[in-house]
């Protein structure tokens, strides 16, 4: 790639003029020029392949997803062609289909957030079936109930042990955490209400599990942060619950290193008594995130649209089907986790929505190191990922915030925050959030930058820097995040001004957790695998076999 303007964060590098050089599938110092394919990136950005936190692509959850939803499919075909499947789905694409749209906006690496432990297969077989990135996803690790009875009995290296098992064992690659307790609450028909709310049948409290698995994540040595989907979420007033959370692992942190990922914070950010007095909490929330380093976030924007919302915070999902009477999913797999599905529409002119929408965009713009928040819808709760580009043009341009403020509901504007906030993020900054920080945060060696020894995963996009204004010019520049002008996967192009021209597979990431002592599986753990569970311990295991393109990443545990 000859004479792009190359944003890569990781190193430093903003916008300079530079050649990128690639060779078997690396970034590499130099290539004999006559013998390779040369890109003419000179008036074109380039940055790292997109790297997505948070997107719920796979799995058992959004499996049932499509089912509820066939209108979600007709709206939206993707054609066949000589490389490319066919496929449909607006907000919950088939599998192919979700491959090639990410593929077309520039990303080459996504993390599917959300699987209980029993999904995994499944949740493999489908990201197995998802080309053009490489992936990984998280365990939901915050209701298991060894988990639970280990940290109830504070033996933390113990529970680390069993946490290791179970990453090899589902091929995840973080422990991921929603609604800590509400989950096992929601077996019996309730949930937890805050931070010390007693677990039933646990002795145990939300507060103790997030605390347990931040010290069991510290002992794993695993890449990522334990990442968060917040007690409360969705509710007025839960702002406080997240900053209670935060603060709760503060004093597990270190050398200024983050211990904790909120995710889609946007939902975790409400003020108020009730929705009539329903305020953004964002303020409050950066400001916390401004004076500390051991948190990271991600944003979960809202987009007026029509969508699919799925999380598993069953007794969340509950409410939400209260509050729309919409017809909805609660999914559960022999009471693992809990799961909802409610079709969703988010409207311009709905007070809630659009603070919320208000919201998403304030912590963004109001936290002010890029490396501590990043660019997401929690696809697709807030929104589908297909939307991204328009994100990316609310973040580089006031005009354009205010364009869409001026068709939201008035009172909603007339609480909003955005107005008084001037700024707007360089390309340097939105190369942090959507692909630099994201990847730092993941703890992804050779993804996100473009030194010697990466990936190369590259995003290409047909923007001149020194004669576009982002600020003005956003529409153009929206249009030129929505096909990237070049997707190069481990070297090859992939991509090109929206079209697929190669069908790559990509690897599944996993973390190979090495242990000093094994997990103990006494007879009476196996015994309730048999008795609880209608797959046996023994069994439980997906094996790397089971992954189409298998990428181990080796962890050295203090236990
Ligand atoms: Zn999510």
């Amino acid at each position: 790639m000859k004479n792009g303007f190359v944003y890569d964060p990781l190193h430093g590098i903003d916008g300079q003029k530079m050649d990128v050089a690639v060779k078997n599938g690396k970034i590499v110092e130099s290539v004999d020029e006559h013998k390779v394919t040369t890109i003419d990136a000179s008036r074109m950005i380039v940055m790292p392949g997109g790297v997505d936190i948070h997107t719920h692509i796979a799995g058992a959850e959004v499996n049932s997803g499509r089912l509820l939803r066939p209108e979600d499919h007709y709206k939206d075909i993707e054609r066949k062609t000589s490389i490319t499947r066919s496929g449909v789905g607006r907000s919950i694409p088939s599998t192919f289909t979700t491959g090639y749209r990410y593929s077309r906006m520039g990303y080459t690496t996504i993390m599917n957030p959300s699987m209980p432990p029993l999904e995994a297969r499944h949740t493999h077989e489908e990201l197995n079936d998802t080309p053009m990135l490489d992936k990984a996803t998280y365990p939901l690790l915050g209701d298991w109930w060894f988990v639970l009875e280990y940290i109830a009995q504070n033996n933390i290296k113990e529970c680390a042990r069993h946490v290791a098992w179970l990453m090899k064992s589902t091929k995840g690659y973080a422990i991921k955490i929603v609604n800590p307790g509400g989950l096992e609450a929601w077996g019996f028909g309730h949930n937890v209400k805050n931070l010390d709310d007693q677990v039933p049948h646990f002795c145990t409290t939300p507060r103790e599990i997030i605390r347990g698995l931040c010290k069991t994540n510290k002992l794993l040595n695993l890449p990522h942060t334990i990442h968060l989907h917040t007690n409360n979420l969705g509710k007025p007033g839960n702002y406080q619950t997240t900053l209670e959370t935060m603060k709760c692992v503060e004093n597990l942190a270190a050398d200024n290193k983050p211990v904790i990922h909120i995710t889609h914070c946007q939902f975790s950010a409400f003020k108020g008594d009730d929705w009539g007095t329903l305020q953004p909490g964002s303020e409050e929330i950066a400001s916390y995130v401004n004076t500390h380093s051991h948190v990271t976030m991600d944003m979960g924007q809202i987009i007026f649209t029509d969508t699919t919302t799925m999380t598993a915070d069953g007794p969340f999902q509950y409410d939400l089907y209260g509050l729309t009477g919409n017809k909805w999913i609660n999914h559960d797999v022999e009471t693992e986790t809990s799961a909802g599905i409610v079709p969703f529409r988010y409207r311009r002119k709905s007070y809630v929505h659009a603070v919320q929408w208000s919201i998403g965009l304030e912590l963004a713009l109001l936290i002010k190191d890029p490396w501590k928040i990043f660019m997401t819808t929690d696809h697709p709760n807030a929104g589908p990922f297909t939307f991204y580009p328009k994100i990316i043009g609310w973040l580089l341009s006031k005009k354009a915030r205010e364009a869409t403020m001026r068709r939201i509901n008035p009172r909603a504007r007339s609480q909003s925050l955005l107005p008084s906030i001037g700024r707007e993020l360089s390309f340097y900054e939105i190369a942090v959030v959507t692909r630099a920080g994201q990847a730092k945060a993941l703890g992804l060696k050779n993804k996100g930058h473009l030194g010697l020894g990466a990936d190369a995963d590259i995003a290409i996009f047909d923007i001149n820097p020194e004669k576009t204004d982002p600020s003005r010019k956003y529409k153009t520049v929206r249009k030129a995040f929505r096909k990237a002008a070049y997707t190069i996967k481990d070297g090859e192009i992939v991509s090109k001004n929206g079209e697929i021209l190669k069908h790559v597979d990509g690897a599944t990431m996993w973390l190979d957790v090495k242990v000093n002592e094994p997990a103990r599986i006494t007879d009476d753990i196996k015994k309730r695998f048999k008795e609880y569970w209608t797959v046996e311990y023994e069994n439980y295991p997906v094996t790397e076999e089971y992954l189409k393109k298998s990428n181990p990443l080796p962890v050295e545990a203090k236990v």
